[in-house]
């Protein structure tokens, strides 16, 4: 007689938005209100999302349809076009880089710092050209880049810095919360994966009137009513010019309903993810993996991502090990891929493995483990059963 195989756990997905009531009553609210595209809850997502972050009434926060629209925006508003480069790690999304080639600029990707897997301010400083025109660091996982030191390159070698700023809701560098350093813009992202979301969406936040400005006009279409201004005094309500060739990355009023009310929740999640964080670092400690870094004391981390990696001696190859999670119901994810092994990035630009050696041994050991606010600490003590199981 054949033992009845017991009843498989539910497959764990990697990543999971939290939505509650408040999110879907709001999205109702816009839908019944017969305004669905930019409105009234698109201009108090905005007003929302500068008071998180700071009192400061000069900051700008700029509502758009993805962070790749805010950071296209962002670069264009800083002027980068044809004959500028722009350097980035290549431990990153596409997203990061293929906004610099919409401007028909030129990505120099550089390596990460094997501690924290962050752009390496060095690497940065010793691409630099007399073309380089702007820096994107990325906030890897959730855990602010050198920015100090980032700033300080910028500022002596005269370079804009636009942050992707993706994973890094909310955290913080030095005691700043990022969106408040003095780089020139910042960029969040509200997608589904992220730390809080609208289903697809951004932020675009600058202190930079000018900067708001353009953006503001290059958001929607290139329209100014600005010129109006200047001969009337009534503007007729219909009344625009267009000013240059723009795009349509403006937010909805559905999406920013969710994000009115994720907003709110925003500190609650970032406490929950931490605690995973902290459960995962104590029931994986002792196995061959490096765990993920922590924030310098008195930071915080946002935890986007919980990125373990195999240890050089550890007894199993990373993709035979994600299978093994796989086959326990566990799922993972790999962020990323690096950019100089991607066909398009590669052949661009004759990219070697060799050349980011840090973002290449990273990569291949490297996994993301489950981590999203709906998740128990029981559920992490089933992935770290389960990691247990699959290092053999
Ligand atoms: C998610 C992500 C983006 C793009 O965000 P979208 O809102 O999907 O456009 C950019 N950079 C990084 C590092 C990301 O993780």
């Amino acid at each position: 007689m054949n033992t009845p195989t017991p009843p498989k756990l539910p497959f764990m997905p990697f990543a999971l938005p939290e939505i509650g009531e408040e999110e879907i009553a709001e999205v109702v609210d816009a839908l019944r209100s017969g305004w669905v595209t930019t409105g009234p809850k698109t201009q108090r997502f905005e007003r929302d999302f500068a008071a998180y972050l700071s009192s400061d009434e000069t900051l700008h926060c700029i509502a758009v349809n993805s962070a790749t629209a805010g950071l296209h925006l962002a670069l264009e508003a800083v002027g980068v076009g044809p004959g500028d480069e722009v350097i980035t790690t290549t431990h990153t999304f596409t997203a990061t880089a293929e906004v610099v080639r919409y401007l028909g600029a030129d990505v120099r990707l550089v390596d990460i710092d094997p501690a924290t897997l962050n752009i390496a301010p060095a690497a940065v400083e010793a691409a630099i050209t007399p073309r380089t025109k702007a820096i994107i660091p990325v906030h890897y996982a959730g855990l602010a880049a050198d920015m100090p030191a980032l700033l300080a390159i910028a500022q002596r070698h005269g370079l804009k810095v636009i942050e992707d700023a993706a994973h890094a809701l909310p955290t913080t560098s030095a005691g700043q919360r990022i969106g408040l350093l003095a780089s020139d813009a910042t960029v969040f992202s509200f997608y589904a994966n992220k730390t809080m979301t609208t289903g697809e969406g951004g932020m675009l936040v600058t202190r930079d009137a000018e900067l708001a400005k353009r953006a503001k006009v290059m958001r929607l279409h290139g329209m100014s009513r600005d010129a109006f201004d200047r001969y009337t005094s009534t503007v007729p309500s219909w009344a625009y010019e267009i000013v240059a060739p723009g795009y349509k990355y403006n937010l909805t009023d559905i999406a920013a309903a969710l994000g009115i009310h994720q907003l709110k929740r925003l500190d609650a999640f970032q406490l929950k993810r931490e605690q995973l964080a902290a459960a995962y670092d104590e029931a994986l400690a002792g196995l061959p993996i490096v765990l993920p870094p922590r924030p310098p004391a008195g930071d915080q981390h946002a935890w986007h991502l919980y990125v373990i990696r195999l240890a050089d001696g550890a007894k199993v190859e990373r993709n035979a090990f994600i299978e093994r999670l796989y086959a326990d119901g566990i799922g993972c994810s790999v962020h990323y891929i690096p950019l100089h092994l991607h066909p398009y990035w590669r052949d661009r630009y004759d990219l070697k493995p060799e050349q980011f050696p840090h973002s290449q041994h990273a990569f291949e050991r490297m996994l993301s483990l489950p981590l999203y606010t709906r998740m128990t600490l029981d559920d992490v003590q089933r992935v770290a059963q389960a990691v247990r199981a699959a290092l053999g």
